[in-house]
């Protein structure tokens, strides 16, 4: 079993949180997907139709960590089934990436009302989950969908756009948030530069 102490350095500064950690990878994926669903541990759930997971597969050499869920994927329960899906699919088309090879999940599980941004507080309640799902699905490499993805992340930490760098344990990259293209059709080009300078890194 991956050990919590060694891929989670950054996220385990206190202790509490690193306790808590463990306490949800020694239940295995499932028993993280229960905590998620019986979470209170912030006011979301109170607003939340479904809690988000994640999707794909429980073996992933690539992990993508989106922000939140949006309207669509609160309806349905599933991470990136709308307009920011779509986008997804066709980045991991372009990253030739199969369906053993990656998986999805959130900063946050429940949606922000409004889409607004997460908070600080929010980001900090749902981070056990993160980490948690991150050391049982034991990536290779983590790629960083946007900001609220690295804040979440590596707090403190400014990495540069598609520039990679060892932390937590794993190689993390930071590229755009497949929404983020859908309304700037010029980060296409961009978003495909920087992934055609990384494939060596899940090739
Ligand atoms: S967003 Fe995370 S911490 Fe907040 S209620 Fe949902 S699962 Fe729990």
């Amino acid at each position: 079993m991956v050990t919590v102490e060694k891929k989670n350095s950054d996220f385990g500064k206190k202790s509490n949180f690193e306790k808590k950690v463990r306490e949800l990878v020694e239940t295995g994926y499932s028993g993280v997907e229960e905590a998620i669903l019986a979470c209170k541990n912030c006011p979301l759930h109170e607003t939340a139709s479904n809690k988000v997971i994640g999707k794909g597969s429980r073996t992933p050499k690539v992990l993508f960590i989106g922000e939140a869920p949006g309207k669509n994927e609160d309806e349905k329960g599933i991470p990136f089934c709308g307009r920011a899906g779509k986008e997804l699919d066709k980045m991991l088309e372009y990253m030739r990436l199969s369906e053993e090879d990656w998986a999805v999940i959130n900063t946050l599980k429940c949606r922000p009302p409004e889409n607004r941004n997460p908070k600080k507080s929010e980001l900090e309640a749902c981070k056990p989950f993160l980490a948690a799902q991150i050391t049982l699905l034991d990536p290779k490499v983590v790629i960083l969908l946007g900001n609220t993805a690295e804040k979440a992340y590596c707090p403190g930490k400014k990495l540069e756009w598609g520039v990679p760098e060892e932390i937590n344990g794993r190689t993390a990259l930071k590229i755009y948030h497949p929404a983020a293209l859908i309304y700037t059709r010029s980060r296409i080009e961009t978003q495909h530069a920087l992934i055609d300078k990384n494939r060596g890194l899940w090739e």
